[in-house]
């Protein structure tokens, strides 16, 4: 099997590189930075100069990028994938989406012959790097197996069920994340205030109930050392949490921590933190108390 890979940037750029490692043929192209594309090539992939190209190289195609918007101009627009793609072509798509939009571009190109699967990640930068993503898979059971060692050269794959619904768990994870790291700014900008030290909260709640397995993701490295390189960007957070509002609003499901959770993800985009690593949000909360948590 043969490889394409488009969207080279903090996650995607150490997962092809695992690809390419894992002795695949890759096929890349590039948006606008051309460093990452280029890198890869110095380990042996080959880049080549729009999606069209890539899809016509590759027998199956990674795509992960920001959001709906850029997932639809790789897969359908101008000089897209589409222009590139040839019954049997396979399109695996990492990207946290919505399931609507990865559905609508399945209803244009699975009458063309081209097989879907559904393929968001968990699991940072660090578990791209390592190998270690949680790959929460939708799709056909015969073309999940067919992409099984693709996929399992990046990370664990977990079937869990058909096209869109890898998004609908993607989402569901992010909500959840998106709240336990608020819930983190805010309780500990109380217990600093009241006088308790910061590596003290932590090291304790992390034996106690009020545990989530985001105190380790974010606490060392980022708010205890007021460190905020990404990492995953606030703004994607921001991003993943309208999306489950979004989503929610279609469906009558009230989301009362997530519309929270949304309103400090806006105000902390709009205060200028939104290329930081999402983990600032959780200090711009804390510092509305005026309280420094690193
Ligand atoms: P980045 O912003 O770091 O990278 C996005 C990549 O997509 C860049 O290489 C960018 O290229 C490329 N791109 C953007 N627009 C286009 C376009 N129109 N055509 C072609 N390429 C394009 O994002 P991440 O890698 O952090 O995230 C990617 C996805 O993975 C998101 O959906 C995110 O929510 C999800 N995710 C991220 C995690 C993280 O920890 N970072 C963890 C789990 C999931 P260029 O820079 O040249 O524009």
């Amino acid at each position: 099997m043969t490889v394409g890979f488009i969207g080279l940037g903090a996650m995607g750029a150490p997962m092809a590189e695992r690809v390419v490692k894992a002795g695949f043929r890759t096929f890349t192209t590039f948006h606008k930075r051309r460093e990452a594309a280029d890198a890869l090539a110095a380990l042996g992939a080959t880049v080549v100069d729009s999606p069209a190209e890539v899809a016509r190289l590759a027998d199956a195609i990674i795509t992960i990028l920001p959001a709906d918007a850029e997932l639809e101009e790789v897969t359908l627009g101008k000089g897209s994938l589409a222009e590139g793609f040839s019954p049997g072509k396979i399109l695996i798509d990492m990207t946290t989406a919505t399931a609507s939009t990865l559905l609508e571009i399945e209803g244009a190109l699975a009458p063309r012959g081209v097989r879907i699967l559904d393929a968001p990640v968990s699991g940072g930068t660090t578990g791209a790097a390592a190998g270690t993503l949680t790959i929460m898979a939708g799709g056909d059971s015969a073309l999940l197996e067919e992409c099984r060692p693709l996929l399992e050269s990046m990370g664990r794959v977990i079937h869990v069920g058909g096209v869109g619904q890898g998004k609908v768990v993607k989402i569901v994870n992010q909500m959840m994340a998106a709240v336990h790291l608020l819930a983190i700014g805010e309780a500990f900008a109380l217990g600093i205030r009241s006088g308790a030290d910061p590596h003290t909260l932590y090291s304790v709640i992390k034996e106690s109930s009020g545990y989530s397995k985001m105190m380790d993701l974010r606490l060392p490295g980022f708010l205890l050392e007021g460190s905020f390189k990404p990492g995953f960007k606030l703004d994607l957070m921001k991003k993943d949490v309208n999306l489950a509002l979004a989503s929610a609003r279609g469906q009558n499901v009230p989301l009362l921590l997530t519309s929270v959770a949304g309103s400090v993800f806006s105000a902390a985009s709009a205060a200028g933190k939104g290329s930081d690593d999402f983990s600032a949000a959780a200090a711009f909360l804390a510092g509305l108390a005026g309280v420094e948590i690193a």
